[in-house]
């Protein structure tokens, strides 16, 4: 992102108006909507996924598809009220057949996340997948996985993406207990 970046005359909703209407990489061609973050401006969680799906490009929004139930069932299970997180992806438009965001388009998009990191401040972020994990940290997904990760000022929790989880099933009781830990981090860190 450009050093001269001044974050007093941003915003949350000038980040999603500039993705909307964003071309900067191949994928605003394929796109139905591009999908900005939803969620509380300053959330004290943020997840971050890898790029929306078909529902989520169809919706505009992310994660309303059936990673997204995913994700609300393991909220719900946490006892974290969605609107109180902030949530978004590594790239902002679908990519074709759902294949992974290639380097190019993310290195295009991530601006823009890095803008809503700051902007949000959160106090944990949730990467949920290896793109998201590999997009912020340095390092293997394998080792941080279910781990937190202290960056820049900034603390990583990484786990599964929820569309992973429902092609493993095996996974969603750890994909669950991953969520209810974060949630008591959360209520640690404000007693
Ligand atoms: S993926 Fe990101 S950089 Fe590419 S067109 Fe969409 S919003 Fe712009």
């Amino acid at each position: 992102m450009d050093s001269l970046y001044d974050m007093s005359s941003d915003s949350i909703n000038k980040v999603a108006d500039e993705v909307r209407a964003c071309k900067r990489c191949r994928l605003s061609e394929y796109r139905s909507n591009a999908v900005p973050g939803e969620g509380a401006n300053s959330a004290k969680l943020m997840f971050i996924g890898e790029a929306p799906g078909r529902t989520e490009d169809t919706l505009a929004r992310p994660f309303v598809g059936s990673a997204g139930r995913v994700l609300d069932h393991a909220l719900a299970r946490a006892g974290i009220d969605r609107a109180s997180v902030y949530i978004t992806n590594v790239v902002k438009c679908r990519p074709p057949m759902n294949r992974r965001p290639r380097k190019d388009e993310i290195d295009s998009c991530i601006p823009y996340l890095m803008r809503e990191i700051m902007l949000v401040n959160p106090r944990i972020i949730c990467l949920l997948g290896k793109s998201a994990h590999d997009a912020l940290l340095k390092g293997s997904f394998r080792e941080h996985r279910s781990r937190y990760v202290k960056r820049n000022g900034r603390i990583f929790f990484t786990t599964y993406h929820p569309a992973y989880v429902i092609y493993n099933n095996k996974l969603r009781g750890m994909f669950v207990s991953d969520i209810i830990g974060i949630k008591k981090m959360i209520d640690a860190m404000n007693e």
